[in-house]
């Protein structure tokens, strides 16, 4: 039975808001429009609003379709319908004394230009919201835990239907249908089953091809709770033709992973755990063949801050949640990715998924 998550009490948004309202100076404002952001300084779940936060005061804006909602799901907050977004805007500043208005990163340039002519100096805010959004207190991590669980539940329902003649596309939808059965509203992104030739393109999509003797199967799936993702892989291997190479590639990427889990620990930098997955997969010849970074944040997006690369600059935090998955892909051979999430404590990495990681072989018929 999926577990029902209960919205955020006000203490965990109240703390959230005060990292913030701390960095501002005393006529400056910060102008929230991700709704992503929105959500997690508010608990809204609408797709249409803003929040103008400042020293002086702070202001939940969005319209008459989300009265009800708005209504139900923000408290603390004052509740503004706007109209007209330039007109609220305005009348907030003015209420709450502003001269600087900072913007985030994603605003629409022609938005931006709009904001231009309400008079205020504008400034970037950079990803304050996304910033803190990289630690997760104990209440997302049980979203996250739960998230975890569905998609893992998932997978194991599916896995009898993982043998040769099954087509990807097939694989796929069984396992979008048994995520929502398991209480994941939203699938986080196109589930990749990818077999044979395809399990060499990491970002490959689930297409009709049926499994054959042989294949390296790419499963890269996620499950939902309560807005949060999870996102994992998993490679099978139909029994069959040159199984011993690509067995030894399972090893060698597993081995990556390990190196990379065992790296993480608080203070490290975030390239480190990078390097330490990629020097084993360069030292056995296939260092060409493993073209992305080893990680990558998850939350209330599948894909967030921290980056876990070699192009990173960050270091790991007590509380952030990222994936490793390093992988090999040889063309016309196939590809491994062994993808696993991990929560950073005190002594290093915990890791929150819990399928085994071992090659699971599928025997042909
Ligand atoms: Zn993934
Ligand atoms: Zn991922």
């Amino acid at each position: 039975m999926p577990v029902s998550l209960k919205p955020a009490p006000l203490s965990f948004y109240e703390k959230r808001l005060r990292s913030l309202i701390r960095l501002l100076g005393p006529s400056e404002g910060l102008l929230v429009t991700s709704m992503t952001n929105v959500r997690y300084l508010s608990g809204f779940t609408g797709s249409s609003g803003f929040l103008l936060i400042a020293k002086a005061g702070m202001a939940f804006a969005t319209d008459f379709r989300y009265k009800e909602q708005a209504g139900k799901e923000v408290s603390g907050w004052d509740i503004v319908m706007e109209k007209n977004r330039m007109d609220t805007l305005k009348r907030l500043s003015r209420r709450f004394g502003l001269k600087c208005l900072r913007f985030e990163p994603a605003v629409p340039y022609e938005f931006w230009g709009r904001l231009k002519a309400l008079g205020l100096e504008l400034r970037p805010a950079r990803a304050a919201v996304e910033r803190l959004r990289e630690k997760k207190d104990s209440l997302e991590m049980d979203s996250i835990k739960e998230a975890v669980r569905r998609a893992e539940s998932a997978f194991l329902d599916v896995l009898p239907y993982i043998r040769t003649g099954a087509s990807e596309i097939s694989i796929a939808l069984r396992l979008e249908e048994a995520l929502k059965k398991k209480g994941s509203n939203l699938i986080p992104f196109g589930i990749i089953v990818a077999s044979g030739p395809n399990s060499a393109m990491p970002h490959a999509r689930a297409t009709e091809r049926r499994l054959a003797p042989g294949d390296l199967v790419v499963v890269d799936w996620g499950g939902e709770a309560g807005g949060y993702f999870s996102d994992m892989t998993r490679t099978l291997l139909v029994k069959g033709p040159m199984a011993g190479k690509k067995r030894e590639i399972y090893g060698i990427v597993l081995e990556a992973q390990r190196k990379a889990i065992s790296a993480v620990s608080c203070g490290v930098p975030a390239r480190e755990i990078d390097n330490s997955a990629r020097d084993i997969i360069k030292r056995a010849g296939y260092g060409s063949f493993f073209g992305h970074g080893v990680g990558h944040g998850v939350g209330l997006e599948v894909h967030e801050r921290p980056g876990i690369s070699g192009k990173a600059r960050g270091r790991i935090e007590e509380a952030m949640v990222f994936t490793i998955e390093p992988g090999i892909y040889v063309p016309g051979l196939g590809g491994v990715r062994i993808e696993d999430m991990v929560v950073v404590r005190k002594k290093g990495a915990g890791l929150l998924t819990t399928l085994p990681r071992g090659l699971k072989i599928v025997s042909p018929k």
